[in-house]
């Protein structure tokens, strides 16, 4: 079968950090298709683009004949649909990210036509706040919730938790403070797990995002207890990260959302 035409074009590359960007693609003459806040979507590249320069050989050659295709979280708004976002990490002996890597402006690759995911805040109740807890470009899918649904002002409490290794890894953080300035109802909550490697001494939250939910971090921010009465958890990032927190909340009373069984703790996998 022959590769799909490359149907989108990047716009914009930034880079945040070593091995971290933040890509934004433009549909070549199509419409994005609509999409709910901490959706994702499939990206795709031909085997024959070339790798990121400061990429290791991939584990095992891609097919010849098959575009290369992940889910990415869309980290745009869903209200404005000119363009979507990413927030990629480099994988460095990965298939797709090091050709993402390699993307300038003006580079073409794939986009699918739909949209899908249930890790959206659908399922809870208006009055519930939101805690937003992630590693890594696990920030994304909180990124869009975000850009889309924090009101200042607005009854509901939300509070991202992001954790990374370094500062200079904390994407989004210049975004993320000035929500939390101009939102009262916000607290964005950074931690550091390596702050010996700092070179000026950091001194917020250091270690993992469970000591920082165990600190009650959130709580003084809110100025009141998250408890599975009054709030949801989002989980995104690294997998040991979402399986201790799920035990965490567990002991807590906070129950794991599913379609068949109502809960509080709404958990997306990355791999
Ligand atoms: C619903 C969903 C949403 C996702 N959203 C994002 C996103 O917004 N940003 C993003 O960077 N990735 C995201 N991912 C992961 C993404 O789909 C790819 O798996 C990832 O980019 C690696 O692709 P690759 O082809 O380069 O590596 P592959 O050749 O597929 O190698 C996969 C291996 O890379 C490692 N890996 C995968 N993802 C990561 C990661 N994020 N950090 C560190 N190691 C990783 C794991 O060991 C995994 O087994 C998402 C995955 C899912 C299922």
């Amino acid at each position: 079968m022959p590769l799909p035409d490359l149907n989108a074009v990047v716009s914009q590359r930034i880079e945040v950090a070593p091995g971290l960007i933040i890509l934004r693609v433009v549909p070549d003459a199509w419409d994005l298709p609509e999409f709910k806040p901490g959706q994702f979507i499939v990206v795709g590249m031909p085997p024959s683009a070339p790798r990121y320069t400061f990429s290791e050989p991939e584990d095992q050659p891609p097919e010849p004949d098959k575009l290369i295709r992940r889910a990415y979280s869309i980290a745009s708004s869903s209200v404005d649909r000119h363009y979507m976002e990413f927030y990629v990490t480099l994988v460095s002996s990965g298939a797709l990210t090091p050709r993402l890597f390699a993307l300038k402006p003006g580079s073409r690759l794939w986009l699918g036509p739909k949209v899908a995911g249930l890790f959206t805040v659908d399922s809870v109740p208006p009055d519930q706040n939101l805690a937003l807890i992630s590693t890594g470009t696990g920030l994304a899918p909180y990124m869009s919730m975000l850009r889309t649904l924090l009101e200042p002002g607005g009854p509901r409490h939300f509070a991202v938790v992001h954790g990374a290794r370094h500062s200079w890894d904390l994407g989004y953080r210049s975004e993320l403070l000035t929500l939390q300035r101009l939102c009262k109802n916000f607290a964005y909550i950074p931690v550091v797990s390596s702050p010996e490697e700092e070179p000026v001494p950091w001194t917020q939250s250091t270690g993992w995002v469970q000591g920082v939910w165990n600190s009650n971090a959130i709580g003084h921010a809110w100025g009141m207890q998250p408890t599975p009465e009054n709030t949801h958890v989002f989980l995104c990032g690294n997998p040991a990260m979402v399986e201790e927190m799920v035990t965490l909340l567990a002991k807590q009373g906070f129950k794991e959302h599913t379609r068949k069984e109502p809960g509080q703790v709404h958990v997306e996998r990355y791999w």
